[in-house]
């Protein structure tokens, strides 16, 4: 489970939001801590072992280590994980490991500067650098994702996984989504799993791809070196089949796919103040009809678009991937 904190953040990445203003969920239905452990609590009561926090930004929201304390205390999360952007990492990261915190994932694409502010618009590479210096003794082994564009930041494969193996970290190369949001997404700007493993493949010589039984969306493969590093082929090879992961919003609606049209909505019930039995049965009877494939569907898509067009996009935030944590 994806739990959402914020849909606010600090860079404004172009895969993600590239526009240049945003709506807004409104502040009065952004769930309280007490809330978001009230829904995890029947996540959990039916079957969820994993939960990760994001956003937007997970770490703009206040007091996040109130609700890492709360979750970390919960004998049922085996995994309580996090993505960041580690653009606030830093000052951060002890509160967040004595917090209860198990592992963290880093968003990366560059190590450029200047490509760093085209890509996100904001000069931040050198607080995200320092954020994730931080990070090696308190997390080790943390996991870096970065998307791959065409043209944008594919000639970087080889010095981000340089990068990565000097800090313990395990690299994750993702291709880039059409997901709502990504508004600027071309077919064209997609580097593929094939082309990526060329790519590194011709740098380091023979890849061997790890065989793992598990629903992880990664790929693993090992270079010569032993060095360890992932792929995730969500756009050209989506694995909606063995997909198990769902999503709720700062806000409390629940996705069951990152394409999904619509989510259902839990912090009405919750708010209404609907019994415990009653919203479990909603979770159960809602998880147990899904038929999502998201990803399938736009493979399976002729001449291939951003998925939302901004007109639409524009009136709904839940559309947004930054809304729905990605
Ligand atoms: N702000 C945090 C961060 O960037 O790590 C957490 C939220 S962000 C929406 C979660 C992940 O979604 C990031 O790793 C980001 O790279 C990924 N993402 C966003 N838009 C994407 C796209 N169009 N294609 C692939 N990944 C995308
Ligand atoms: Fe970038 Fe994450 Fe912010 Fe999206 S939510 S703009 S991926 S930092």
């Amino acid at each position: 489970m994806r739990l959402s904190v914020t849909d606010r953040c600090n860079l404004r990445c172009q895969y993600c939001m590239p526009e240049e203003d945003y709506l807004w969920l409104p502040r009065e239905d952004i769930l309280q801590f007490e809330e978001m452990d009230r829904l995890v609590d029947h996540f959990l009561a039916l079957g969820v072992a994993k939960v990760r926090l994001t956003g937007g930004e997970p770490l703009l929201r206040r007091d996040l280590p109130a609700l890492i304390e709360r979750l970390s205390g919960k004998a049922a999360i085996r995994d309580l994980a996090m993505t960041t952007n580690a653009v606030l990492l830093g000052p951060a990261v002890h509160d967040l490991k004595r917090a209860g915190l198990h592992r963290l994932t880093i968003s990366l694409d560059t190590l450029q500067r200047e490509r760093f502010i085209t890509l996100a618009r904001f000069d931040e590479l050198a607080r995200v650098q320092a954020g994730i210096d931080a990070a090696v003794d308190v997390f080790p082994g943390f996991k870096i994702d970065s998307v791959v564009i065409r043209g944008v930041n594919d000639d970087e494969m080889i010095p981000l996984l340089e990068f990565a193996k000097a800090r313990g970290a395990e690299i994750r190369f993702i291709e880039y989504m059409d997901v709502g949001g990504a508004t600027t997404w071309s077919r064209a700007q997609v580097v593929s799993r094939p082309q990526m493993l060329d790519t590194i493949g011709s740098h380091y010589g023979p890849v061997a791809h790890l065989r793992e039984d598990s629903s992880a969306p990664a790929d693993r493969y090992r270079l010569p070196d032993g060095t360890v590093f992932g792929i995730i082929a969500s756009t050209t090879e989506p694995f909606c089949r063995t997909c198990d992961r769902s999503r709720l919003t700062a806000d409390g609606l629940w996705y069951l796919c990152l394409y999904a049209a619509r989510g259902i909505d839990l912090r009405g019930p919750l708010r209404g103040g609907v019994s415990d039995e009653a919203l479990r049965d909603l979770i159960t009877s809602v998880w147990h009809a899904r038929t999502d494939r998201g990803a399938e569907h736009r493979l399976a898509t002729r001449d291939r678009a951003p998925l939302i067009p901004l007109n639409v996009l524009k009136r709904d935030p839940h559309l947004e991937m930054h809304t729905r944590g990605g």
